[in-house]
């Protein structure tokens, strides 16, 4: 191929398109996530113009059913939608952290937590490609806030980086290989994603060995030779003439290798290429069943946060339900920005409850007409109000967590007149529910929930559906207790992740605050207990049995969480760390056994002095329960680790010496012979001095004691200690 040919490979055709170049044809990419986002040809890149697609559940309620089974099926639904509008790349899924509650594109995240976001999507990935399209797992990485999102530099420390916020992203790409990836807008630590060699190249493609196609987010890139040089394969959109000039004469002139931008065309061609092989022209899917499917997510997304004296399940036979807010008729149902899917169809919850309803169904828009929906619903056996955020989207972030003053009102009015008040909320992230959810009977948090959300509120407001959904992110009792507070949006172009692994409940946890309700929460219309709590080692990982019984009169689904913590750590870690959950149907009045696996390298940190994972070894303590703070159950586990001894050096410390056998021993015997020396060897050994020198590098305790501690007694020490 022509050097102009490769060049050309490398920058799409136009928005949606990759280049046609000689007989590698052009194929087709777009949004995602939660739906098939096909521009309607000609209308160039309006959101509100795309062919009509299935609106499944965005990731915000998609992580609530912590149910990866639930993500293949979806994934297998997606594609079947893309063989049908002919599209190869679906653009997701979005994996970035939910750092703060205000992230604009939350909804479109899955969680705060990378354990659950990976196993969430690597299975989201595998049932979408496993029918022959890929996926494009994004924002690689650390894309945690829209506020200057195409500039702003997240500051990370290499650790927090490793563990928390590439965990996700190195999970999927190892257990599901994405056809594609894709780079953020951001920079990470100074440096623009789209040209990150350490990121793109030494981690992604040397470290964890990936070979698919590196796709820029549109827009994301800056200067094409510098992208293609970091790792970069597929310019979007394009075209971008002047960049497919610039490399190469970039080649041609030695400071491009010739290889590099070769490797990219030879990416994009092996994707197209793939792509064409598993098209089906004239493919059609069922968009029933995909409905019913997305209903039945969204009712696994609903988390019950509240009920008071079982004020839910509704009766169908219940007399008069006042239904109160707009949100009832007109849902909100997904967030703004590239995700926005045009419907097949859209369920609204008023007529679900109308449908469902055998007794009398009032309905007033409230917001503006309070007057009316508090008479309504003084007269009324029971009130069930919408309420909700206004608009979350892509390209900015929440302002705050607060509810719009008139749906608070409006809650507050009718929970005065109304005992027995249920509130049902629609929000793409966290909204602030204190201290009004003290004053209503029953919380059901609706999230976004997709076209058929309205349907599927309704069933588990009768339970029909019987609440299973987990809070995949922190309630916080107000936005200044949360661990990045302090460290968002951040300033003059830099935000400082400053709150480094403590993100969302461990931040929480470690500082031992309170919050309105806590990661992993949600209740259900029956009650579980656990019990046999056991964990073993087995080889290549924790095996954590656990007995799950139904305590109360209707089958259920329950969460079962593990979590894990290591008291003894050498590095600061949080109290309480998810490493395993499953979701499991249990039948009233019966017991399941529940088997989990943690892998050893889900319990390691990131050593910065090592460069690498290390798994430490000692006694870690194993939770298991239903909410990171129900834990009822919890075991000790002795783990033998991979960790390995670091030698000891002239500017290892005294304590350092004298912690490691080997050192205190040549040590010790070191300064016995220097007993006549002087005060400092006899110092260090001394108990009340040795507190005050345990600091001191043995490299300037040699300095004070002088001649009598020269070089050969140091190369003599670290001889006989290492
Ligand atoms: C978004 C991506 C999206 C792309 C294409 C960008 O603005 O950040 O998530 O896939 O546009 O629409």
């Amino acid at each position: 191929m022509e050097l102009e040919e490769q060049a050309a490979l490398t920058s799409g055709a136009d928005f949606w398109h990759t280049r046609a170049v000689g007989d590698v044809p052009a194929v087709t990419v777009t949004d995602g996530p939660h739906g098939v986002r096909k521009q309607i040809t000609g209308e160039g890149v309006d959101l509100f113009a795309s062919e009509p697609a299935t609106c499944f559940p965005p990731a915000v309620a998609l992580g609530s059913t912590w149910d990866p089974e639930l993500a293949r099926r979806v994934g297998e639904a997606l594609a079947a939608e893309c063989l049908a509008m002919d599209v190869a790349v679906l653009l997701g899924p979005g994996i970035n952290l939910k750092r703060t509650p205000l992230g604009g594109r939350n909804f479109e995240y899955l969680s705060e937590d990378p354990v659950l976001t990976a196993a969430l999507a690597t299975e989201w990935v595998a049932g979408l490609q496993s029918r022959g399209v890929g996926a494009s797992l994004k924002h690689f990485a650390v894309n945690s806030q829209e506020t200057d999102r195409m500039r702003v530099s997240a500051d990370v420390d290499e650790r927090t980086l490793r563990e928390v916020y590439l965990r996700a992203f190195q999970r999927v790409i190892q257990h599901a290989r994405p056809w594609t990836v894709m780079c953020a807008y951001n920079r990470i630590n100074g440096v623009y994603a789209s040209q990150h060699h350490w990121l793109l190249t030494t981690v992604l493609r040397d470290e964890w060995g990936y070979d698919g196609v590196l796709v820029s987010d549109w827009g994301a890139v800056v200067d094409r030779v510098e992208a293609v040089r970091a790792g970069l394969d597929l310019t979007m959109p394009g075209p971008d003439d002047a960049g497919d000039r610039a490399l190469a004469a970039a080649v041609r002139a030695g400071t491009l290798p010739a290889a590099a931008l070769a490797t990219a065309a030879g990416r994009v061609e092996a994707l197209v290429r793939r792509a064409v092989d598993a098209a089906r022209p004239g493919a059609t899917y069922d968009a029933d069943a995909h409905h019913a499917l997305a209903r039945e997510v969204a009712g696994r997304g609903i988390v019950l946060l509240k009920n008071a004296d079982s004020l839910l399940p509704l009766a169908v036979d219940e007399p008069v339900i006042a239904v109160l807010g707009e949100q009832a008729r007109t849902p909100r149902y997904q967030g703004g920005g590239s995700s926005l899917i045009n419907p097949t169809r859209l369920d609204d919850a008023l007529s679900s409850i109308t449908a469902l309803a055998r007794g009398a169904v009032h309905f007033a828009p409230g917001y503006d007409d309070v007057e009316a929906a508090v008479a309504l619903a003084r007269d009324a056996s029971v009130a069930v109000v919408f309420a909700g955020s206004q608009e979350e989207t892509e390209g900015s972030d929440r302002a705050d967590l607060d509810l719009p003053a008139a749906h608070l009102a409006l809650i507050e009015r009718v929970a005065a007149v109304n005992p027995r008040t249920v509130v049902v909320l629609s929000n793409g992230a966290v909204v602030r529910t204190s201290p009004w959810d003290a004053k209503v009977g029953a919380l059901v948090e609706g999230w976004l929930l997709g076209q058929a959300g309205g349907a599927a509120i309704a069933d588990v407001l009768f339970g029909l559906v019987n609440p299973s959904g987990r809070l995949a992110e922190t309630v916080p009792l107000r936005l200044a207790d949360h661990p990045s507070h302090l460290d968002f949006p951040g300033e003059q172009g830099h935000v400082r992740y400053g709150e480094g692994v403590h993100v969302g409940y461990r931040g929480f946890d470690a500082r031992d605050q309170d919050v309105a309700y806590p990661f992993g929460f949600g209740l259900s219309y029956t009650t579980f207990a656990y019990s046999d709590l056991s964990v073993s080692t087995v080889d290549d990982g924790l095996e954590v049995r656990v007995a799950v019984t139904n305590t109360g009169a209707r089958d259920g689904r329950e969460v079962v969480q593990v979590y894990t913590a290591l008291p003894s750590s050498r590095v600061r870690r949080a109290p309480r760390e998810l490493k395993a959950f499953a979701s499991v149907p249990v039948a009233a009045g019966t017991s399941t056994p529940v088997v989990l696996r943690v892998p050893f390298a889900d319990l390691a940190y990131w050593d910065v002095e090592l460069g690498r994972f290390v798994v430490e070894a000692g006694d870690y303590d194993v939770f298991a329960g239903s909410s990171s703070r129900d834990l009822p159950l919890s075991a000790s586990v002795t783990v033998a680790g991979d960790d390995e001894r670091r030698p000891l050096t002239a500017e290892s410390t005294l304590g350092e010496w004298f912690a490691d056998p080997r050192g205190a021993a040549a040590l010790t015997e070191a300064f016995a012979a220097l007993a006549g020396a002087g005060g400092m060897a006899a110092a260090a050994t001394d108990p009340a001095m040795f507190t005050m020198m345990a600091n001191m590098p043995l490299s300037r305790v040699a300095a004070f004691i002088g001649d009598a501690f020269g070089p050969d007694t140091l190369a003599g020490l670290l001889k006989a200690a290492n």
